[in-house]
């Protein structure tokens, strides 16, 4: 969205006085003031607006760059003091504090409710060990955490030093004038509250660490080191604040012969080199039991038998990864004389040499294995 001229918004002429823009501005902060205007956000939006605009034209250098190229004059440049990208509340508030708050009862005590601050508790971590079949299927999970609660008894009063409110003003001279200036209260971080009645046990704000068991979901297809956040499950506030969240890390424990690499599940099958020769069927492991494979007659080893849709689900898509079964030829290492006399018989038969394309064409295959 362009921004708007900084004298349209004040309302004021190019050529206005300091004393025109400090009167516009105070006009329209009033105006806008959120406190005036609660819940309405096109209010809050024209205050920080109107804030923004003060900012710029009260300052001599800030407003010459403005007049001489706009917006754009004032992004960054030397002395610009950074980037403009707009003032949130708490810069207007630090800036100005509550310029006008006695203007409308906000010194009487009757105002500053709004805002208060609610407590927030903080993140809790944890690691979730999953075998691979639990991540090929997704798993509830009870886990028992340690977290902060309110501990039973505990009595909360407004706190003193901010009689409740969560600030504390100060009366500053200014070029505006006489201000106030609101800060969050150190003694209560802003809450308005303080414990009146600590039971036993507990820490300066009432709270105990107790033993909770929370229940997750854990989705199927998910990874070693990825983390899901279970919101609210974290430590608790006192006094009604928002808890904070469980953050869940998950630990893939190693399948002692299955072998992950993304969605896909790799295996490695040792085959008598008989059965290479021959043909035969072997029964493999997979995630979730076993399946039988065919031995082609003339199996090389390397050769890769892929068993669709037979991997792991993807965590945030569709479509299931592949079994890929990596096929390695055994070769005896002990052998009977018997064996060693059959084997002599075959050893100069033509059929036995390899071919001479055979190392080129095993590496094509396998590459195209392992790619489509
Ligand atoms: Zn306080």
């Amino acid at each position: 969205m362009a921004k708007r001229d900084y004298y349209e918004i004040l309302g004021v002429g190019r050529q206005a006085s300091e004393s025109d823009i400090k009167k516009a501005y105070r006009k329209l902060a009033l105006k806008h003031h959120p406190d005036k205007n609660p819940d309405d956000a096109s209010a809050e939006e024209k205050f920080k607006e109107a804030a923004e605009a003060y900012e710029v034209l009260q300052d001599d250098q800030k407003r010459a760059k403005y007049d001489r190229f706009g917006h754009e004059g004032l992004k960054g440049g030397p002395g610009g003091g950074g980037g403009f990208g707009g003032m949130d509340m708490d810069d207007i508030f630090s800036q100005f504090g509550d310029i006008f708050g006695g203007g409308f009862g906000g010194n009487s005590g009757g105002g500053g409710g709004g805002r208060r601050r609610r407590m927030k508790g903080s993140n809790l971590r944890i690691k979730v060990k999953m075998t691979l079949e639990e991540i090929a299927l997704g798993v509830e999970k009870k886990v028992k955490v340690l977290k902060q609660v309110q501990a039973e008894g505990a009595e909360y009063s407004d706190c003193q030093t901010c009689q409740g409110t969560g600030q504390v003003r100060r009366v500053q001279n200014t070029i505006l004038g006489q201000m106030q200036t609101a800060s969050t209260c150190p003694q209560c971080q802003g809450s308005g509250q303080s414990v009146r009645k600590r039971p036993q046990g507990s820490d300066e704000w009432g709270m105990v660490r107790k033993e909770a068991v929370v229940t997750i979901q854990i989705p199927a297809g998910v990874e070693d080191g990825m983390q899901l956040n279970v919101r609210g499950e974290g430590n608790g506030a006192p006094m009604g604040g928002v808890a904070g969240d469980l953050l869940v890390v998950i630990e893939a424990i190693p399948h002692a012969f299955l072998q992950r690499n993304g969605k896909n599940i790799h295996y490695d099958l040792y085959i008598p080199f008989t059965d290479a020769a021959l043909g035969a069927s072997a029964e493999v492991p997979i995630i979730d039991g076993k399946a039988k494979i065919k031995i082609e007659a003339g199996t090389q080893s390397g050769r890769i038998v892929r068993l669709r849709g037979k991997g792991l689900p993807s965590v945030d898509s569709y479509g299931s990864g592949d079994m890929l079964i990596n096929i390695n030829v055994w070769t005896p290492k002990k052998l009977t004389d018997e064996e060693k006399s059959l084997l002599e018989q075959l050893r100069d038969s033509s059929n036995f040499e390899p071919d001479s394309d055979h190392q080129e064409k095993g590496f094509f295959d396998k590459v195209r294995d392992m790619f489509t």
